[in-house]
């Protein structure tokens, strides 16, 4: 079966597993740390939930169908996913990184996988020249973020992947933002998939989750004897809430998106904003690659400020919209990348991409935009 884009969030591309007969329409939370063996020898194919659970596959499922992989991995963060992935790489390998990265995976580089010998490179990715120029004979990934965090850069995913290609190295992309409803990284050639589902797939604010997707066979039985080994699986009552937030993911990307095409659209008006980022505004400079490999903008936006005053002044006198890290929940929160997200950038490198005391980010929500934009306006006054 092939479904439209929002049957899948519901259904998936196909009929959910059998394991229970009682016509429950939400799937049920398997909470259970062990299963019972019928005999000797013999498993119901559920031994233990370390290594798999109803509710866990029922999320991957559906996962997997919305990113067109042939299997998905649920996580217990967006970063246990991350980890658990760097498990593919030894002591050695050379990665090239997208340089404007969300903070925690720059973190996760530099304090766990560069101690443990793998080596990163980190480019300006929407750059294929860079590119090019920082692969080397023992590069084994590249590791891209589109729209990034907080810039939103664009990189052309199917260019990076002829890059890749033509290397024998892998292709990862971080599709957090987008989301499935709105880019596909592995119909561009991607090989691997991350998502902090945390963010829009969960939709709330109320619970961490991550996802690896990958469309070969090879990495796929890679991946679930790591997530076997290391443990990071989902647990079954956060895959339920999953499950649950993706139901509605198409209704609420479009509202999101809707949502933050008005606010971008306003604070540009603003004359204490001089900068907007948004990757559906027809000022965005990569948008000949936005409009070929993406379905839509999303609900995430940048903008800059005449001052740290002003910045301050908005941190703390927004009341709808709420201070705070994360994104892509019902809430709109509004972020100070400097001292939040990229605390742990190193200043230089976060000068030189232009995160300084002016720049906000924010997760527009699915409120009434006309309230969030009163909230904005009176923060600004
Ligand atoms: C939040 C986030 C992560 C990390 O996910 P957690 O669920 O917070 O561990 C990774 N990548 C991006 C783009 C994110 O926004």
């Amino acid at each position: 079966m092939s479904f439209e884009l929002s049957t899948v969030c519901i259904h998936g591309n196909g009929k959910r597993k059998n394991v229970e007969n009682t016509g429950s329409i939400s799937f049920p939370i398997y909470q259970t740390a062990t299963f019972a063996h019928p005999g000797v020898g013999q498993s119901t194919g559920y031994d233990y939930t370390r290594a798999q659970n109803p509710t866990r596959e029922e999320v991957e499922r559906i996962v997997k169908d919305l990113e067109h992989g042939i299997d998905a991995l649920a996580f217990s963060t967006g970063m246990a996913a991350v980890s658990a992935f760097m498990e593919l790489f030894k002591p050695g390998d050379h990665i090239v990184a997208t340089d404007d990265l969300y903070g925690g995976t720059i973190r996760q580089f530099r304090l766990i996988n560069e101690k443990n010998g793998i080596e990163v490179t980190y480019v300006d990715t929407s750059d294929l020249e860079q590119v090019k120029a920082a692969l080397r004979e023992n590069t084994k990934l590249i590791y891209v973020e589109t729209p990034t965090n907080p810039m939103m850069q664009v990189t052309d995913i199917a260019a990076v992947s002829e890059i890749a290609k033509e290397n024998k190295c892998l292709l990862a992309v971080d599709n957090t933002f987008l989301t499935p409803y709105y880019q596909n990284p592995l119909d561009l050639g991607a090989d691997v998939i991350v998502h902090s589902a945390t963010k829009y797939l969960e939709g709330h604010n109320d619970t961490l989750g991550g996802f690896l997707i990958t469309n070969r066979e090879d990495i796929a039985e890679e991946l679930r004897k790591i997530i076997k080994t290391t443990g990071a699986g989902l647990a079954p009552f956060d895959c339920w809430l999953i499950l649950r937030g993706i139901k509605t993911l198409a209704v609420r990307m479009e509202k999101h998106q809707e949502n933050a095409i008005k606010v971008a659209k306003w604070l540009q008006t603003q004359p204490k904003v001089k900068e907007v980022r948004y990757i559906g505004l027809e000022n965005h400079p990569d948008k000949e690659i936005i409009n070929r490999q993406c379905r839509g903008f999303g609900g995430m936006l940048t903008f800059r400020v005449d001052s740290q005053e002003t910045a301050h002044a908005i941190l703390e006198k927004v009341k709808l919209v709420q201070f705070a890290e994360s994104l892509g929940g019902t809430e709109s929160l509004i972020t100070y990348p400097m001292t939040q997200t990229h605390a742990d950038v190193p200043l230089e490198k976060r000068l030189e991409k232009g995160i300084d005391e002016t720049l906000l980010r924010m997760s527009v929500g699915i409120e009434a935009v006309q309230d969030i934009i009163a909230d904005l306006e009176q923060a600004l006054s």
